[in-house]
Order: structure tokens, then sequence, then C-alpha cells
């Protein structure tokens, strides 16, 4: 009995294997994309790592892989975090709202473009992530982590769209939609990010 369990075991480890070694090809080609969030608004930690979890995961649905890194605010300015080498990664920016921002992205946030430059700086504002949590039962880390995707994507190259991650304005539905899955990128988003990879 237990040699008929330890041999069920074998072949299930040896599938894990199979399926790391194929993943491992799609994905060697291009490395993952490397983005850190630096709160600035004393977000609690759990709930920024929550939502990038979530956006990587909208990513990941879109075929593109991220690279989270939370970056809480601390009151030591001796106390930084472990960062990439500069240059090597996009740069989110959480902070209450857009004051003293030029312009902003209906408010949710805001994403730094400019022409034949390589766009690397976005925002989040938290106060309207909370007006639509509120209005979606509570989900805070969801809506948060529908801006940071709507930004990152801008930064990406992504333009807005009718529906999904890139729409110019979340409503309830979407935040509902980002707690349980649902809310992806759309089909010309995810062949634009798919494209910008290879
Ligand atoms: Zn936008």
């Amino acid at each position: 009995m237990t040699g008929g369990t330890g041999a069920m075991n074998t072949t299930q480890l040896v599938v894990v294997m199979v399926w790391l070694g194929v993943s491992g090809v799609i994905w060697g080609a291009q490395s993952a994309i490397r983005i850190v969030v630096f709160d600035q608004a004393g977000t609690p930690e759990s709930t920024l790592r929550k939502a990038s979890e979530t956006a990587s995961w909208m990513f990941g649905s879109a075929g593109v892989e991220t690279d989270w890194i939370v970056c809480p605010s601390s009151a030591d300015p001796e106390e930084h975090c472990a960062l990439p080498p500069p240059g090597e990664y996009l740069k989110v920016f959480v902070r209450r709202n857009g004051a003293g921002l030029k312009r902003t992205d209906n408010g949710m946030g805001l994403s730094l473009i400019a022409r034949g430059k390589p766009n690397v700086v976005c925002y989040v504002f938290l106060e309207p992530a909370e007006a639509l949590a509120e209005m979606a039962y509570g989900s805070f880390a969801s809506a948060i982590a529908s801006t940071l995707a709507h930004e990152v994507g801008h930064l990406l190259g992504l333009k807005h769209t009718a529906f999904g991650i890139m729409k110019p304005k979340f409503e309830r539905r979407d935040v509902v939609a980002a707690a349980s899955g649902r809310l992806l990128f759309d089909a010309d988003s995810t062949k634009i990010l798919r494209a910008s990879r290879q």
C-alpha cells in the first residue's frame, strides 16, 4: 500500500517537472518585466502585495510575465528596499490622490508618457480606488490592482479601449469583475503586449 502511494507521488512529481520545463522554455526567451511599487501613502503592505499579485495575474493572462516588488513607506530614511539595477524596472508611486500632479488619468492614476523615451513612471491614487471598492463592497486590493495594471499598461504602450483593463474609467462592475479574475486586457491590448515582448 505504501509502495503504491510512493509510485503515484513519483509520477506526479515527474508531471510537475515536465510542466516546469515547458513553461521555462516559453518564458526563457524574454525575461519578466520588473515593476517596483513605492508606497507614499502608508498603505498596508499586505493590501499592496495582494494588489500586485492580482495585477501580475492580469498580465499573466495576457501572456506577459511581470515581477512585482512592493516597497513600503518607512519613517526610517536608512531603511531601503532591495531594488533591481537602475534602468531595469518600472516605477509605480502609490499616493492618496493626484494633488500637485499636472494631468491625471480620470482621477485613478497617471502614467508619464513621453515620445521617443522609455516610459517608466506611473502613479496610482488610493482615494478613487477606495471609492470604487466601497461601491463594490470592499475589494480595495482589486480596485488598486485594476489601476496598477491599467497605468503599467500605458507605460507598455497601451491606449484606452472600450472594454477591459484599459477602459478609460472603471465602474463598480469592473472592480467586482477584477475581484473574481474576470477583468482582463482586451484582445487588441493583449496582441500589443505580446508583440512588445518579442
Ligand atoms: Zn488610462
